[in-house]
């Protein structure tokens, strides 16, 4: 096992990983960007070293000086949590190169899933379901653009082949519109992810987002660790999780998690992925493989009991993953709400002093979060403040104790989404379960009418 890892990220899940590094034994040296300095995580830490201004260009996103922060603290691997440079295959090549441990994938399966035209080309080839789509990346001829949306049927979606966080998409319902949304397309994902590149896709009108998550080690060894729905999105991000995905037959799950484990061993896939799916009428999908942790890991742990974090440096450090499939069992429900520091329904970002936190707790509840009474959320950085997770035997249960988490919960200074949450866990839709990925779009238009 290493002695010291770097954790080069901030947030909630920054603290998650110094915890991961506690139980482990293992000393985690935390970076921060000068408006991270109050962070929890950082007054926790045994070392801590600041990486640059708050503007994230300069610090998180800033590979020389995150690289020379784990050379100063003699670290031997680096943890990037999600977003930053998690799936920055260049900044995986650079540590390795630099000597030390990226705690993920190679930066060659980095690269062929950050692409996700070549993704989804690796995943056909594994067997893995896709929506039905351009094989690989659009031409320029509009007269083949338009033969390839022919083929595939109206309505149709531009994706960029480098887009994340739900940007460089557009949906597109007849020929005449065709052209310019594909040009608007490549021009957008030229200038956001340094690659025009776009593909298209078979646009499904009322989907649900499920995804598995997988873990796998250096021996070729990987499991399925069941899957999440995470259809409760608003502008493609997700804003409610929960595990198991409600309603979906246990066989069919396991047919695609088997898949999903194939593919890995196919592409010698290493450390924690998760597979995103849509889901409709009975079929599932692919869609994208994220190759690092993600902020809903939390309802797959509390439903298999696997500690995703951990796992995650123990299969970096060399060790075989300490469980086969057959061990993992899926027990009980788990909900995740993630806490933004935002208006309710508006949804505008509202950073400042939390002048008041009191998070709930009791049986089956977990919070996820590096707030506390006093702490300034920078406007620098995403709106999420932390996350609030239960467990329950049933899907009811974990609705009551939800209800009863977001009731307990105060948070003052700012302004939260806690409001939303309250009201979606006594919305009788979503408690009947499986809503599909336009659910709550329509809700928020509904209640901001
Ligand atoms: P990103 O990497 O930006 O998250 P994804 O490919 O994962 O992009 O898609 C994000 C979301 O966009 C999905 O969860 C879904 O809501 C919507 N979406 C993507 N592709 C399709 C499609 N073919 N049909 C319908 N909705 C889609």
């Amino acid at each position: 096992m290493f002695k010291k890892i770097l954790v080069a990220n901030r947030g909630e899940i920054a603290l998650r990983i110094q915890r991961a590094c506690r139980e482990l034994g293992v000393q985690a040296v935390m970076v921060y960007s000068e408006a991270d300095r109050d962070a929890k995580y950082v007054k926790l830490a045994e070392e801590a070293v600041c990486i640059g201004p708050a503007s994230s260009a300069l610090s998180y996103l800033n590979m020389p000086a995150i690289i020379s922060a784990a050379e100063v603290t003699d670290a031997e691997a680096i943890h990037p949590g999600y977003g930053f440079l998690s799936e920055n295959a260049d900044f995986a090549e650079r540590v390795e190169r630099s000597g030390f441990q990226f705690i993920g994938p190679t930066p060659e399966s980095i690269r062929i899933m950050g692409d996700k035209v070549s993704a989804k080309q690796a995943m056909i080839k594994a067997g893995v379901p896709c929506v039905p789509g351009s094989e690989g990346e659009l031409p320029d001829d509009p007269v083949q653009i338009k033969r390839i949306a022919k083929m595939i049927g109206y309505p149709v979606i531009i994706k960029a082949a480098g887009g994340g966080g739900g940007r460089g998409m557009r949906v597109v319902h007849t020929e005449a519109a065709l052209i310019n949304a594909v040009a608007m397309t490549k021009n957008e994902a030229g200038a956001a992810f340094g690659n025009p590149a776009v593909y298209m896709e078979k646009y499904l009108q009322n989907p649900r987002h499920v995804e598995i998550q997988i873990l796998a080690d250096k021996f070729k060894n990987a499991v399925y660790l069941g899957e999440r729905d995470c259809s409760m999105q608003r502008r493609h991000q997700k804003v409610i999780e929960e595990a198991p995905a409600p309603g979906i037959p246990r066989k069919l799950i396991e047919r695609v998690g088997e898949r999903c484990v194939a593919a890995c061993k196919k592409i010698g896939y290493r450390g924690a992925g998760t597979f995103e799916f849509l889901y409709e009428d009975g079929e599932f999908y692919f869609i994208e493989m994220n190759t690092r942790v993600q902020v809903e890991h939390p309802v797959t742990e509390m439903t298999t009991g696997v500690d995703i974090v951990k796992t995650q440096i123990m299969v970096a450090a060399g060790e075989k993953l300490p469980f086969t499939q057959r061990q993992i069992q899926i027990r009980g429900h788990a909900i995740e709400c993630r806490l933004n520091a935002e208006d309710a329904y508006k949804c505008i970002p509202s950073p400042g002093r939390i002048t008041m936190w009191h998070p709930p707790g009791g049986p089956g509840v977990r919070v996820d979060s590096h707030v506390y009474t006093n702490y300034f959320v920078p406007p620098n950085y995403d709106s999420m403040i932390g996350k609030i997770i239960v467990y329950g035997d049933t899907r009811e249960q974990a609705l009551a104790r939800m209800r009863t988490a977001l009731g307990e919960t105060v948070v003052e200074g700012i302004n939260t989404n806690i409001a939303l949450h309250r009201e979606l866990m006594v919305d009788a839709k979503f408690m009947e379960g499986g809503t599909n990925i336009h659910y709550l779009e329509g809700w928020l238009a509904n209640h901001n009418r």
